[in-house]
């Protein structure tokens, strides 16, 4: 279907609707008429459909994944073996990276540069992961006081896929390929919101010929979803979402003790140094914030800045962010698409008026763009005056809003940024290096960037405290797939 997502003569994108699942490798009649619309965030309008899996869909699903993992090739073949075919998964992505990059800006309504980065960020973590059989230790010998043996490594199961919106292709790939290298089969549960593009993502999987049962993707309303996370033959569960969903699958899981790896999101913190002149950092730190509209789960959305620079600070980062382009996604020159949905719009409007209403001042932005009549926009927000306990410096609000806070030392500043729930990402901005590092030491959290800010998935990706469990990307990630069993008593067998 070709879809016209505005009044303008812009290209129209192609977006598909599906009328089918795809259930172990092959697409196959919903068991009810339920679908799944999904909106789009520049016009409001339905632009594609797919079915909504219900129960029956997702026990369907759990038993290829099930019958491919106890009786099917997949975790049989060697490490090198599953490597080919993930060689093979990434032709068939790379081929069709415009149609999932338009998907995306069609469903999320990312900006070209958002939908071509995180796009492309699939073919990077099946990169990562068609290299790992020779990267990771398969086997290892082990002796001990009274005994030796080896040490190998087992895939865990029947893994069910729950993920997000925000990053769809690139989400989905950074869960799916150190999964199927481990040698798990996979169902995976894509977020409404994205669930087209990722049925046109099925087709890739398709393309390249896994096994049986290997694969299924059944898109599910929330409510129905919970089957996979509680289903007695899901081995585990790998999810990227809000910290409350994290939580519920975690109690879901808890009941069979699966395994689990949860990935959160974050409410992460850049401190600047009193030696780094504005020029230096401003430009790329206002984006680590605002970009893909804020709904970045490492987002760097607060920035804790030396009390006496607050002012420069704060007039270079407004400068920046009243220069950027709030628009339609699909012009060259667009920073900033809208949000995803009508929803996540809403929530972001509410949290600026929280922070209105316990004090902070708006600098800029604060609201939906005036000269934008349709479609779910919000203007990069920065606020001052802000204290560390209030609710904006708190919760992570996933939308392009920014708040600055002063601090008096760098104790201080570390402590702020320690003070959250959160710990996934941050960022040191300082001209002394031993200093940044000192710094960068300090702070409790997955990921932290030196003069700089980076998402970096092809590294071990996740978070401290309640921005997650497990970590993701590289031999930490396909770790997460993989069950070490020592056996006793004998030497490694030949390669
Ligand atoms: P969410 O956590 O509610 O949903 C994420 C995924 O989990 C979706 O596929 C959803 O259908 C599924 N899900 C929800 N409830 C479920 C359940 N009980 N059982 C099984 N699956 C379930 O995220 P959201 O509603 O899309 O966004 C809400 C907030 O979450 C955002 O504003 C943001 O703060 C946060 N978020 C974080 C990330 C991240 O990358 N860490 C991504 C998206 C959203």
């Amino acid at each position: 279907m070709e879809v016209h997502l505005s009044t303008t003569d812009l290209a129209p994108v192609q977006i598909r609707s599906f009328d089918k699942l795809y259930i172990g490798g092959k697409w196959v009649e919903p068991s009810s008429d339920a679908i799944i619309e999904s909106v789009s965030p520049i016009t409001e309008e339905v632009i594609a459909t797919v079915p909504a899996g219900k129960a029956a869909d997702i026990d369907a699903a759990v038993a290829a994944a099930r019958k491919a993992f106890d009786e099917g090739p997949w975790p049989r073949l060697s490490p090198k073996e599953r490597a080919d075919y993930l060689v093979r998964i990434r032709e068939e992505l790379a081929k069709r990276v415009p149609e999932l990059v338009d998907a995306f800006t069609a469903e999320i309504g990312a900006a070209n540069g958002a939908s071509v980065a995180f796009t492309n960020n699939a073919l990077k973590m099946f990169d990562d992961a068609s290299t790992l059989w020779e990267r990771f230790e398969w086997v290892k010998e082990r002796s001990w006081d009274n005994g030796s043996g080896y040490i190998t490594y087992d895939p865990v199961g029947v893994v069910g896929v729950i993920i997000p919106w925000n990053g769809p292709v690139a989400t989905a790939a950074l869960k799916m390929a150190p999964a199927l290298a481990a040698g798990c089969t996979v169902v995976l549960k894509p977020a409404s919101e994205a669930a087209a593009e990722i049925m046109m993502m099925a087709e890739a999987f398709e393309a390249a010929g896994l096994p049986e049962g290997v694969v299924s993707i059944v898109p599910a309303a929330r409510e129905d979803a919970e089957r996979l996370a509680a289903h007695p033959d899901v081995d585990k569960i790998t999810f990227t979402g809000s910290t409350a969903v994290g939580k519920r699958l975690m109690e879901l899981a808890s009941d069979r003790i699966a395994r689990i790896t949860l990935e959160l999101g974050g409410k992460s913190a850049a401190i600047i140094a009193d030696d780094i002149p504005v020029e230096d950092f401003v430009p790329g730190l206002a984006f680590a914030g605002i970009g893909h509209s804020g709904q970045v789960c490492a987002a760097i959305t607060r920035i804790l800045v030396p009390r006496e620079r607050q002012d420069e600070i704060i007039e270079a980062l407004k400068q920046v962010y009243e220069s950027v382009k709030v628009g339609d996604p699909r012009e060259p020159d667009t920073a900033l698409g809208p949000l995803s949905s009508a929803r996540q719009r809403e929530r972001v409007l509410n949290y600026i008026e929280i922070g209105k209403e316990e004090g902070a001042r708006v600098v800029t932005g604060g609201k939906a763009p005036e000269h934008l009549e349709r479609g779910y926009y919000v203007e990069p927000t920065l606020f001052a005056d802000v204290r560390p306990d209030m609710r904006i410096a708190q919760e992570e609000i996933f939308g392009p809003v920014v708040v600055v806070i002063p601090f008096d030392s760098i104790d201080e500043a570390v402590e702020i940024a320690n003070g959250t729930v959160y710990g996934l990402s941050g960022a040191v901005y300082a001209k002394d290096h031993d200093l940044a590092v000192s710094i960068a030491n300090r702070v409790r959290t997955g990921q932290i960037s030196i003069n700089g800010w980076d998402m970096c998935v092809t590294q071990p990706f996740g978070g401290f405290k309640q921005s997650g469990l497990g970590r993701e990307g590289n031999v930490e990630g396909l770790s997460a797939f993989l069950e070490p069993k020592l056996v006793q008593g004998a030497t490694p067998p030949a390669k």
